[in-house]
């Protein structure tokens, strides 16, 4: 499985460095935000190391984080609902370069995109 030795959410996803996991399976691992925006913060993450949602990700791992991010809104009782934002790129405010979703909820949010 490819991974970045420098990228900090490799070694998250994969048990090198410890974590809140929420979820995880043999793909994808979901785990607390450190800085979290929301009641739920969540990160779902590949296991494999992908820039961001265009690098080339494969079917099957976009999958998988759909399952993920599922898991995530079973687990936490999202059940009223949640936000998934996929930063990409420096200019939308990409911080760590390893594809992630985060999975926002735990309050009402307005209908605006960018708050
Ligand atoms: P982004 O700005 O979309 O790249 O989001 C990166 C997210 O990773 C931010 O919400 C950070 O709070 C979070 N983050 C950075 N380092 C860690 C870490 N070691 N554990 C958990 N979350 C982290
Ligand atoms: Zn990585």
């Amino acid at each position: 499985m490819a991974q970045d030795p420098d990228c900090i959410f490799c070694k998250l996803a994969n048990g090198e460095i410890p974590t809140s996991m929420v979820y995880e399976d043999d793909t994808v691992a979901a785990f607390e935000d450190a800085n979290p925006q929301a009641p739920v913060h969540v990160l779902v993450v590949p296991k494999e190391h992908y820039a961001n949602f265009v690098d080339g990700v494969p079917g099957d791992v976009l999958q998988a984080m759909e399952h993920g991010v599922a898991e995530v809104a079973r687990i936490k009782g999202l059940d009223r609902g949640f936000r998934v934002i996929m930063n990409t790129g420096a200019a939308a405010g990409q911080t760590v370069m390893h594809l992630h979703m985060h999975v926002l909820g735990g309050m009402d949010m307005s209908e605006g995109m960018i708050p």
